[in-house]
């Protein structure tokens, strides 16, 4: 069972304070954050470290998102009940919950197994229910599109077409593109005519979107 005492729900009600005092505004953004359980992602020995907002390692050399970097994503999708959402990297599994929490149905794809299986067993444990895929993210998943929202959390080298493609009239995508250390968050929004829009918004680091299953 996932234990989830005061302690640990102090540590997170200062996290979501911090997140609030660096910009983030939307109280639907916050609330999920501050009931999704953090510390479960991150093996047992990084509590404190679960509760700061750094990234941090979670196996196969990848790590989970800065907390500021998930409200922020989070944030620019303006997720609604009920919304279809697609994600690339589920990684350990958190960013998902913070969707699932905010009443998403989730798409969610990951290319190393070893994440993929662990990211199923914590977010069946704390209850919610999504698709996970083990798979290449650059080709999305047309099985279940269009999404409202796509939201990729890799570095990608470019906006890859597909997912753009699988994106419904009125929706919108963030993604972080660049090949180096830092990439740039790129907001991408579609019109009701199919038309798309870019919009830029701030430098973040991100490990990198790469092609094809790892074995
Ligand atoms: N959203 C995650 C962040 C994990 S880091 C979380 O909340 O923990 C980004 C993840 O993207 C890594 O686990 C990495 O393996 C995965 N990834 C990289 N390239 C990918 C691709 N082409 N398709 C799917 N996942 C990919």
């Amino acid at each position: 069972m996932l234990e989830d005492s005061y302690r640990h729900k102090g540590l997170r009600k200062k996290l979501i304070e911090e997140l609030a005092e660096k910009g983030i505004t939307d109280k639907a953004v916050l609330e999920a954050m501050n009931k999704i359980p953090r510390h479960a992602f991150l093996d047992p020995a990084f509590t404190e470290q679960a509760y700061q907002d750094i990234a941090f390692r979670i196996g196969a050399g990848q790590t989970i998102s800065q907390p500021y970097t998930v409200a922020f994503q989070t944030q620019e999708l303006r997720v609604k009940k009920g919304d279809r959402i697609l994600e690339i990297g589920t990684g350990s599994g958190y960013q998902a919950s913070v969707l699932l929490a905010m009443g998403a149905k989730l798409v969610s794809i990951e290319r190393q197994r070893e994440l993929f299986l662990k990211a199923k067993i914590i977010i069946d444990e704390l209850g919610y229910n999504a698709k996970l895929i083990y798979g290449d993210g650059f080709k999305g998943n047309e099985m279940y599109a269009p999404y409202d929202k796509v939201i990729v959390t890799c570095g990608a080298p470019f906006v890859p077409e597909k997912l753009v493609e699988q994106l419904k009239p009125g929706g919108r995508m963030i993604i972080p593109v660049g090949e180096g250390d830092v990439q740039q968050m790129i907001l991408i929004t579609k019109d009701a005519e199919g038309n798309v829009k870019e919009e830029l918004k701030g430098d973040f680091r991100f490990v990198p979107m790469l092609k094809d299953k790892a074995k």
